[in-house]
């Protein structure tokens, strides 16, 4: 079972947010981590290593399937869109899977 955060961005200009785990997480389809694509601009959650054997595979994108990804890290990965920071919002935990 993974849980999310919605992850907003503090310029109100910009107010890109979605929901990802912020990290690290493990669910039912496997192992997954929190990373922004550079081609789409979009902060997710990748695919790193699949259930049921967990062996690393090489993290895509959902939308273009390219592999032009960076780690986020909350406090650090700044706003996909404008670079602005991006800001954990404490009650919008859910559930995945
Ligand atoms: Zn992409
Ligand atoms: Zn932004």
């Amino acid at each position: 079972m993974g849980s999310a955060y919605s992850y907003k961005c503090t310029n109100s200009e910009c107010g890109y947010e979605n929901t990802i785990s912020g990290g690290k997480d493990c669910g039912f389809c496997g192992v997954v981590e929190s990373m922004v694509c550079l081609d789409c601009k979009e902060l997710m959650n990748v695919l790193t290593a699949p259930a049921p054997d967990l062996k690393p595979i090489k993290p895509r994108c959902d939308e273009c399937k390219g592999q032009n990804l960076k780690k986020f890290y909350p406090g650090r990965t700044g706003c996909p869109k404008c670079r602005s920071k991006m800001k954990q919002d404490p009650d919008s935990m859910v559930m995945w899977d």
